[in-house]
């Protein structure tokens, strides 16, 4: 397969080399357009307000293309004009740290994969939960495999695969679980620290609240050790809100 391969941890990340080596050890060409510089959870955004530089990264094995810009920019980006031969599919990580539940909205690895979706290819975001990853052979391994299996001609237009791994070595996993995501929202709250001048600053952190995690869906299943497929639908309409809008306005 032809791949296009972009990460928002950047394209020195960990995560991005360890599924570069495994695809093209599985015999696909990948065409890696990624961030210069990390961009995790900057969500869907584009940059308008500046252009876009394209630095060429060719290091033992490896060559990519890094841009200045957001995981949304790089697969525009690559999709329209970097890229020549169009991609059988755009695959997004291996990124360090979940994207399970209200993550999806938050996360520049799996916006990455929702441009891909947009722009009408299938798409596969894949995270690790864990933020400091060491070695993701295994889990870029598992996932070069699974590519291999997913139908990914059947698949609905604008479908995003969201594809998480457990905290532990990928053989200690549970096995796979395709399974809805969680809803619950993060409650968050600000550490106030100080910096060396004497001012406040502020460092968000969150949580989704135990009691809120639902049995059987991504957050729950990938505690347990489960790794977990989610299937993704961009669409935003909501039938009922509209009759219900229409008949109390009319
Ligand atoms: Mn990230």
């Amino acid at each position: 397969m032809r791949i296009l391969l972009t990460n928002d941890d950047g394209i020195q990340a960990v995560g991005l080399r360890a599924l570069h080596r495994a695809l093209v050890a599985a015999g696909h060409e990948v065409h890696v357009v990624a961030p210069v510089t990390e961009q995790s959870a900057v969500g869907h955004a584009v940059t308008l307000s500046a252009p876009l530089r394209v630095k060429e990264f060719r290091e033992n094995g490896f060559s990519g293309q890094g841009v200045t810009g957001t995981p949304a920019d790089c697969v525009k980006l690559g999709l329209s004009t970097l890229v020549k031969d169009r991609p059988d599919v755009v695959v997004s990580g291996i990124n360090a740290g979940p994207n399970v539940g209200v993550d999806i909205l938050y996360s520049g690895t799996v916006s990455a994969a929702t441009e891909g979706a947009l722009m009408g290819f299938p798409a596969l975001a894949v995270s690790m939960d864990d933020f400091n990853p060491v070695d993701l052979s295994g889990q870029a391994q598992y996932a070069a495999e699974l590519l291999s299996r997913l139908p990914l001609k059947a698949l609905p237009e604008k479908c995003v695969l969201n594809l998480n791994f457990p905290h532990r070595p990928v053989g200690e996993a549970l096995g796979l679980k395709v399974c809805p995501h969680t809803r619950a929202p993060y409650e968050d709250w600000f550490e106030v620290r100080t910096d060396p001048r004497g001012r406040p600053y502020y460092w968000m952190c969150g949580e989704i609240r135990p009691e809120r995690i639902s049995a059987g869906r991504d957050r729950k299943l990938l505690s347990e050790g489960w790794i977990t497929l989610t299937p993704l639908k961009i669409d935003f309409n909501d039938p009922g809100t509209i009759s219900l809008l229409e008949s109390t306005l009319s």
